[in-house]
Parts: structure tokens; C-alpha cells; sequence
């Protein structure tokens, strides 16, 4: 298995206050872990205060949760890629259900993004998942190898530079359902030989991350799961308890 990544996707939560003492109260039980990478997408508002509390801290990383595609321009409430990398973002979250089902995002965007992200020399994590509909009509390794396909479509240098992706079906996202490890295990295969076609020898090490109602609970058991090198999580992850307990397993 790749290094894990334990990602932690705050939403609508943390403002700037909230998030420092977040940030400090997960700092002060959390001491520097060599085993895995903890990766924090704070809401944009809060990005500074995160980047300051891990100034020095190299295994926390900075996400940001979206962006627009494009450089710059008059695209009012909008946040640039070169804006997140300025703030000390490394990773940006591409697709998330919630901006494809919500904000009715479309896979066409998500590839303009994640091209955008590549031209700002970021990181990102796109997001793929379906619908129950899918799951219970039979194709839903069809849907996210396309959401995969085509996300991944707009980027020129896939062969060297990193990607990741997180595997999270919509029917799991906030529901408290969560994927059973080997439901999680058999997509994820599949997403990493689709990622042998699309990006080569680089898709031995991208970081394939499980998400979907993800808590203290049930994370031993998914990150234990083969192929499964990272979790990404929404609810558990906004209050410090809960969120040391997924973190450290
Ligand atoms: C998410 O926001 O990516 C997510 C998986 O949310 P939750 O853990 O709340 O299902």
C-alpha cells in the first residue's frame, strides 16, 4: 500500500477562529507521524489560519475544497488555483459530490479544473462516486471510470506529475451507509488499472482514498482494505475528537 493519506474535508465548517482552535487542540494530541500524510481542506476562509498552525508540521498538508478553472478574471465569489497555492494550498479537491449533485457541477468541469490545477502546479484529488441508481442498475464501475476518463481529460502531463482520486458513492456521502472494504476494494482496482491507461507507471503511486460516512469506527477496517490507501472524510472530521480517532488509525 502507498503511504496513507487521512483527509479531512471540513466543508461548511471552521471559520477562522474555529479552525485555529482546531487546529491547536488536534496539534497538541497529534505529535509529527512518519507513517502517513493528514491532509486538511479547511473552508477558503480558513486557509491561512491552518497554514499558519502547520508552518512546521511536513506530514499536514493544506487542501483547498474547490476552485474555478480559470487563471484569473471577473468570476465574482470565485478562488483561483494560483489564490490557493498563495494561501499554502497543495492539494485541490476536484468533483466532489457535492458540487456535482448540488452545484450541478458536470465532468466537463472537472476536467477544465483539474487542467487548471496542473497549470498551477497543484495537486489534484479528484472525486468520483455514483448514485445508488447506478449501483443497483449494474453499472457503476461505468460511471466512475468515466467520471475518471474524463476529469483526467484536460491534463497534458499526467505521466509525471502527481494525481490523486477519491472513491466515494454518493449513496454513502452524510448517509451514515458506508461501502463494505471489499465493495471499496473491487472499485478501487478498477480505478487504478483505468489509471494505468491513463497516466502509466504513475498510477502505481497515486493515492486511491475511500470516502463515504467514513468515523472512529469503521476506519481501521477501510484502511485496512486492499488498494485502499487514504480516507476522506466529511462529518467525522469537524470535531476533534472524532477526527484524532480516524486520523491515527
Ligand atoms: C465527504 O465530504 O467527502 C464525505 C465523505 O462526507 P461524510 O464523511 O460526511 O460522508
Amino acid at each position: 500500500m502507498n503511504r496513507p493519506v487521512m483527509a479531512a474535508n471540513w466543508k461548511m465548517n471552521n471559520g477562522p477562529t474555529a479552525a485555529r482552535e482546531f487546529m491547536h487542540a488536534f496539534l497538541d494530541q497529534y505529535p509529527r507521524q512518519n507513517d502517513r500524510t493528514i491532509l486538511i481542506f479547511p473552508p477558503a476562509l480558513s486557509l491561512h489560519a491552518v497554514a499558519e498552525s502547520i508552518a512546521d508540521r511536513q506530514d499536514i498538508l493544506l487542501g483547498v475544497q474547490n476552485v474555478h478553472w480559470a487563471d484569473q478574471g471577473a468570476y465574482t465569489g470565485e478562488l483561483s488555483v494560483g489564490m490557493a497555492r498563495d494561501a499554502g494550498a497543495r492539494v485541490v479537491l476536484v468533483g466532489h459530490s457535492e458540487r456535482r449533485h448540488v452545484f450541478g457541477e458536470t465532468s466537463e468541469e472537472t476536467a477544465m479544473k483539474c487542467a487548471a490545477v496542473e497549470r498551477g502546479g497543484l495537486t489534484p484529488l479528484l472525486c468520483v462516486g455514483e448514485k445508488l441508481e447506478h449501483r443497483d442498475s449494474g453499472i457503476a464501475e461505468e460511471v466512475v471510470m468515466e467520471q475518471l476518463r474524463v476529469g483526467f481529460s484536460a491534463m497534458t502531463q499526467l505521466r509525471t506529475k502527481e494525481v490523486m482520486v477519491a472513491y466515494e458513492p454518493v449513496w454513502a456521502i452524510g448517509t451514515g451507509r458506508t461501502a463494505t472494504p471489499a465493495d471499496a476494494t473491487a472499485m478501487h482496482m478498477a480505478i487504478r488499472t483505468e489509471l494505468g491507461s491513463i497516466c502509466g507507471d504513475r498510477s502505481r503511486t497515486a493515492a486511491i482514498l475511500y470516502g463515504g460516512s467514513v468515523n472512529a469506527s469503521n476506519a481501521r477496517s477501510l484502511i485496512s482494505a486492499a488498494e485502499i490507501d487514504g480516507l476522506l472524510v466529511g462529518g467525522a472530521s469537524v470535531d476533534t475528537g472524532s477526527w484524532l480517532s480516524v486520523a491515527r488509525s
